[in-house]
């Protein structure tokens, strides 16, 4: 009779039994961990913040809510398109919070409008300090992310937030503010809005005081955006700041002839300028029609790369601000599938992606930011101001000199 004795050959099929075992486990981990387009982006995106240059989440507390907090659950809200836990699966590193107020208040009370929202901004951040971060700077930015806290900026969405003041605008920057839309879809006093290219009616752009606005907004370090401004009024502030302009939400116009969105020679002088277009997913923008596709607004990321390079695009998605959205990129989950969608359908590169994701927002701020420093050091706070009929509507007014 055989002996058994251990490593004998009756031990074999014990061992082979063990090795497909483990082999089998090795497959079965391999295909439980499947790589997908999805994530691979959310690795990538562990590399780089994700910043999105709009969301109009504060709107929604005050239209749901009239920014009463405690009546929200923000790690839970699924009648909007954002919530902490879906800001966590779409790996957004950083977002520029909105601070919107109908046009109908501009005159009367734009600027408290804009204060509620502020205000509401500071308090959601404060309520959720392990999920949100006030930021401020792009190495605050970077900060934040590294904190696996989304970094949480402020844009003044709009230029009836100021009242035709620069006083207000400094002291908007004071709170937080870094960047300010200079109109919405009204002219302000200082500077005409898309609309007017419906009509071909924009006829100034900016006035002298609007291009005081940019040179106060140059001095401060406050980003420039171009989104809801008239062709012209594109043109006037490309050629008067000296610093980095942004898109916060357009789309390119060659494949949507919206006035919303920016036009080739804009495009040429954005690239000039050194500042960027934050693409927008709204389908009215996207395709000029109510339906688009996650694809239709990789059609406008590719656009804007390959007409002015790679360093001028970034992502803005407009989400709350907008009651439809693209198949495919329904909520603030969704930015992992538009990065992996680009790395595998469009050949996007990884460093190519990582400048969309966030690097060239980074750079866009820190230049701001430098521009800044510089003038500060060789001037003051402009001192002009609107009087009399040049404030616009005056009725409501006792401050008029
Ligand atoms: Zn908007």
């Amino acid at each position: 009779m055989a002996r058994v004795i251990p490593g004998g050959w009756a031990f074999k099929p014990l061992l082979i039994t063990v090795i497909i075992a483990f082999g089998a486990a090795v497959v079965d981990s391999t295909s439980l961990s499947k790589e997908t387009p999805t994530t691979v982006a959310d690795d990538l995106l562990k590399t780089v913040p994700l910043i999105d240059g709009h969301n109009d989440w504060p709107d929604a507390m005050f239209d749901f809510a009239s920014y009463k907090l405690e009546q929200l659950d923000l790690y839970n809200w699924p009648t909007t398109q954002t919530d902490i836990t879906r800001l966590r699966q779409g790996q957004v590193g950083a977002q520029f919070w909105a601070v919107y107020t109908s046009c109908t208040t501009q005159y009367s009370d734009a600027v408290r409008a804009c204060l509620d929202q502020v205000d509401v901004i500071h308090r959601f951040v404060a309520k959720y300090p392990e999920a949100f971060e006030l930021v401020t700077t792009a190495d605050g930015i970077v900060s934040a992310f590294n904190n696996s806290r989304v970094g949480s900026l402020i844009g003044l969405e709009g230029g009836h937030c100021i009242d035709s003041s620069l006083a207000t605008l400094r002291m908007f920057y004071d709170l937080g503010a870094r960047y300010m839309t200079l109109t919405h879809n009204c002219d302000t006093p200082w500077a005409e809005n898309n609309k007017r290219d419906n009509t071909n009616s924009s006829v100034i752009g900016l006035t002298d005081f609007g291009k005081d606005v940019i040179r106060e907004m140059n001095r401060l370090g406050m980003l420039i955006d171009l989104a809801h401004v008239s062709k012209a009024t594109m043109v006037a502030a490309l050629q008067t700041s000296v610093a980095p302009v942004i898109f916060s939400h357009s789309c390119a116009y060659a494949l949507c002839a919206h006035v919303r969105n920016v036009q080739n020679d804009v495009l040429n002088m954005t690239k000039a300028n050194g500042g960027i277009v934050m693409v927008n997913f709204y389908p009215y923008f996207v395709t000029c029609s109510e339906f688009a596709t996650l694809g239709d607004v990789a059609d406008h990321i590719d656009y804007i790369k390959n007409y002015i390079g790679v360093d001028y695009v970034g992502i803005g998605g407009d989400f709350n601000g907008i009651e439809v959205t693209p198949v495919g990129l329904e909520d603030s989950s969704k930015y992992p599938d538009l990065i992996g969608y680009l790395r595998t359908n469009r050949g996007w590169t990884d460093d190519e992606l990582r400048k969309l994701a966030g690097e060239n927002l980074l750079r866009v701020l820190r230049t701001v930011e430098q521009v800044s420093l510089d003038l500060s050091a060789t001037t003051t706070p402009l001192e002009n101001r609107l009087t009399g009929t040049d404030l616009g509507n005056t009725t409501c007014r006792s401050i008029t000199t």
